[in-house]
């Protein structure tokens, strides 16, 4: 069946924090060992219901790209949604989310939707940040804010399905 939309949704933030692995749990269920075998590829789909209507999520990977300070206009270019990842086990990776909001508030569309994402919530005994300091930090940023587990899957379903109904609100 036709799908009524096709919402572009970019997924960012530093090196490992599980951006890949989010990506395939969303879109085929899955956890690679091997997370680099997706490279190359540039988005991955999924079309799911959202209030009747059929929307087919393109969700793009930076494929690496973050490594080099390479992500390019290119990339945020006609995304309605974002995906900022830190992992929870790393605080750096959390301090680095500002810098991320600054990369999107540049290149991407001033009414992009963004949910931070604090991944490998499994990881409980490692944790580097607080919830409750994330949540601060995405409210004062106008951010949606979930904790999540590419791994076991906890909230990565949630939590796409939120940013795909706040983008159809957005635009319908
Ligand atoms: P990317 O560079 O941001 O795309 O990160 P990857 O998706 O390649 O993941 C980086 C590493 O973290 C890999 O070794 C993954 O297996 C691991 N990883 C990713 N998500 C999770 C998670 O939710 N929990 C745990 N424990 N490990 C994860």
């Amino acid at each position: 069946m036709e799908e009524d939309y096709v919402f572009k949704i970019v997924v960012i933030g530093d090196s490992a924090v599980g951006k890949t692995q989010l990506l395939g749990r969303f879109t085929r269920d899955e956890f690679f060992l091997d997370s680099k075998s997706t490279i190359g590829i540039e988005f991955q789909t999924r079309t799911v219901d959202i209030a009747r209507r059929r929307v087919k999520a393109q969700i793009w990977d930076t494929a690496g790209q973050e490594r080099y300070r390479a992500v390019t206009s290119a990339y945020y270019r006609g995304a309605l949604g974002a995906m900022l990842v830190y992992d929870v086990t790393r605080r750096h990776t959390f301090e680095h989310a500002a810098r991320w909001v600054d990369e999107l508030r540049a290149h991407a569309d001033k009414s992009i939707v963004v949910m931070l994402i604090g991944n490998k919530a499994d990881l409980a005994g490692g944790r580097a940040v607080a919830a409750d300091e994330a949540a601060a930090f995405a409210e004062e940023q106008g951010l949606f804010f979930s904790e999540a587990s590419a791994l076991s899957g906890e909230n990565v379903e949630r939590a796409f399905l939120r940013l795909l109904e706040e983008i159809h609100a957005n635009v319908s």
